[in-house]
């Protein structure tokens, strides 16, 4: 899933190869199709070429057929004018007498014409059917006249029978219908001119490629043939159906052709972008200088970087598909770490990330800040965790440096103020005491009466208790504040620690004559800090103001406020009106040892905002309202569920470091 194949980052030449063959895969339906038209056009090439030798002899064979009707048909009318010569003697030699003889009438009622009785000195005997008067006709025009195409002679005991009939009719009755209707069948002569045909207007066709066949017909007909010419005009090849439908075939492949090219063109976009942005991941994971760890719904490896790997010391061969517990989790911790697994797996995981604390495989301990974020699929769905991880040693040990520093500093500066705390705490204890003293002589008085009141004892004593009590809680206090220690953070007020703070300088206010102003807010969240230190941060900064005022005249004013500063922060300002801070930002004046009192040693803002950012807080300085310098802070607001996670979590590593 993360993991890039190295064929996609840096392909080799195989798979350029391959992929080259891969986007040419489009033209392969192209070549098979035109190999298939290839394939059809020969085979309907062949068929056409097989028909036409087929309808060829179909028509010679028609052609031949009807040449044998025709002359059949011919032979019948011969013999029947043979059947009228052979009776001649008995007809009649007029007109009357010939168109009366049965045979005639049969003729007439056929094919012939007419009929020509003709003596041996070629004169008419009888003519019929007869219209024209007999001296008038001339052999030539029986023969040749108008409508006549064609005759019979017959030679018959020195006279002669001249039978005239008309081709066209021969044709029409001699040749079968079916074969007209495929046929043009015409008579020509030698010289190819048209004497008769079966359609009424005979057309001389010029060669238009129609298959055609002429046969001698011979008996009866000299110097005559029969044409047959197909009715069907000859398609040309690329008008017939089967090549339409393979040209409309090409016409889609080619269309389809080219959708499919730019189809293939696209995927093959999508894709080079797909390796190119996979090559960029991979990089970009590989360079980054966060350990990056993707895992599955179940927790297990999916995917590491190469900061990761070095983070632990494993490469991502051992560590992908591992499943918790972890080889980098310390084993002193492991059933913490198991329980924070289940929490995050859960979504549970802080979003602000958490810290936690891993072991290298040579076994030295780093501790890490964990951000987790859930990992999306492309249809939505969360398939499994991404973490980025900072290994956060170096600025842990760099923390723990500056509060040791800070601290002893802080150390440093309480044994200074000692004196005055002693002194401080000898007039907070006079009140205490003397009220102690004063229950004291009291109730000795009391018991000394004999009908003392006991209530009025009882009620001394509980007064008595009370100022042992107050007495006790400034000792500890000043115990506390002189003990050396780490800061101990916990939920606490930031006002009351201001009061006490101020509480502790007072004497020195008052002698120097400063006002205290309070504008505290109301019902500020507790903070999460040690009180014992942010305490000593105000006491140092009231300090600062009074020791500004004092430099430039007696008395003056100082200001404490309190609000809340955005999300989960409350900010405290001290505002003096002192000579201010003439443009100076808080990083110069929080230089370790910038003073510019005679006898200052320059440390105090420097331990100041070490203890603020030790707490997670942030130190701000600049011009007061009151006309002087203003100083401020922030600090966390406590949050149940993360601070008292984290104080577990400092809880387990304080029992582990105990172990150790
Ligand atoms: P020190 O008090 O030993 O000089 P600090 O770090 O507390 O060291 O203060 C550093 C310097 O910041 C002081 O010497 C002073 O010049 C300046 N400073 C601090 N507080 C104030 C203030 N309220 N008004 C003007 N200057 C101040």
């Amino acid at each position: 899933m993360f993991s890039v194949p190295d064929s996609v980052v840096e392909p080799h030449a195989g798979a350029v190869g391959g992929g080259r063959a891969r986007r040419s895969l489009w033209v392969v339906p192209l070549v098979a199709s035109i190999a298939f038209v290839t394939g059809v056009l020969v085979w309907a090439y062949r068929t056409e070429m097989d028909e036409q030798t087929e309808r060829r002899s179909t028509m010679i064979a028609d052609a031949l057929s009807s040449e044998a009707q025709l002359r059949a048909r011919l032979d019948t009318e011969m013999a029947r004018l043979e059947d009228l010569g052979r009776h001649l003697a008995t007809v009649p030699r007029n007109a009357a007498g010939l168109a009366g003889d049965p045979v005639v009438v049969e003729g007439l009622r056929g094919l012939w014409l007419s009929v020509t009785w003709l003596d041996s000195n070629n004169r008419i005997v009888a003519h019929v059917p007869d219209q024209q008067p007999l001296s008038g006709l001339r052999i030539k025009d029986l023969v040749d006249g108008p409508g006549v195409s064609s005759h019979l002679t017959l030679q018959a005991g020195g006279e002669r029978l001249i039978v005239r009939y008309s081709p066209a009719l021969l044709l029409r009755r001699g040749i079968p219908w079916w074969l007209t209707r495929k046929y043009d069948v015409q008579l020509v002569d030698a010289s190819e001119q048209v004497i008769a045909s079966v359609d009424e207007v005979p057309l001389r066709l010029e060669s238009d490629g129609r298959l055609s066949y002429m046969v001698l017909v011979g008996g009866n007909m000299p110097g005559a043939y029969l044409e047959l010419t197909s009715r069907e005009l000859p398609l040309p090849l690329w008008r017939t159906l089967p090549l339409v439908l393979i040209g409309g075939f090409l016409a889609l492949m080619l269309i389809s052709t080219v959708l499919l090219r730019r189809q293939v063109r696209q995927i093959t976009r999508a894709q080079d972008a797909w390796r190119t942005e996979a090559a960029w991941r991979q990089a970009m994971g590989d360079s980054a200088l966060v350990g990056l760890r993707a895992r599955d719904l179940e927790g297990r490896i999916l995917y590491v970087n190469r900061t990761f790997c070095d983070m632990v010391g494993l490469p991502a061969q051992v560590l992908v598909g591992l499943m918790p517990p972890m080889p980098y989790w310390p084993p002193e911790v492991a059933d913490e770490m198991a329980l924070r697994n289940q929490r995050n797996l859960e979504g549970h995981a802080p979003r602000e990330g958490y810290e936690s604390l891993w072991r290298h495989q040579d076994g030295r301990l780093i501790n890490v800040m964990v951000f987790e974020s859930p990992l999306i699929d492309a249809r939505g769905k969360q398939t499994g965790w991404m973490g980025s991880i900072i290994d956060i040693t170096a600025r842990k040990q760099l923390e723990e440096r500056e509060r040791h520093q800070a601290e002893a500093m802080a150390y440093q500066s309480r044994l200074t103020t000692l004196g005055e705390v002693a002194s401080a705490l000898a007039h907070q204890l006079n009140q205490p005491l003397t009220a102690i003293m004063g229950y004291n002589g009291g109730l000795q008085r009391m018991l000394g009466n004999p009908g003392y009141d006991v209530d009025a004892v009882r009620n001394a004593l509980k007064n008595q208790g009370d100022q042992a009590a107050e007495a006790g809680r400034i000792v500890r206090r000043i115990r506390e504040f002189l003990t050396r220690r780490g800061p101990q953070r916990e939920a606490c007020q930031l006002d009351a620690i201001a009061r006490r703070a101020v509480e502790l300088v007072q004497r020195d206010l008052k002698t120097q004559h400063i006002q205290v102003q309070w504008a505290l807010a109301d019902d500020l969240p507790a903070v999460y800090a040690d009180p014992i230190l942010v305490e000593q941060v105000l006491i140092n900064l009231v300090r600062n103001a009074a020791d500004a005022m004092g430099a430039v005249g007696h008395g003056g004013n100082v200001r404490i406020a309190s609000a809340s500063a955005g999300q989960g922060f409350v900010r405290l300002d001290v505002e003096d009106d002192g000579p201010g801070l003439a443009d100076r930002t808080i990083e110069q004046l929080s230089a370790p040892f910038y003073s510019t009192k005679a006898d200052g040693m320059g440390m105090g803002l420097a331990i100041c905002r070490s203890v603020i950012e030790v707490h997670h807080g942030g130190m701000d300085a600049g011009k007061s309202s009151l006309g002087g310098a203003r100083f401020s802070f922030t600090l966390p607001v406590f949050d149940p569920v993360l601070h008292e996670e984290s104080l577990a979590g400092e809880d387990a590593r304080a029992a582990w470091e105990n172990m150790e």
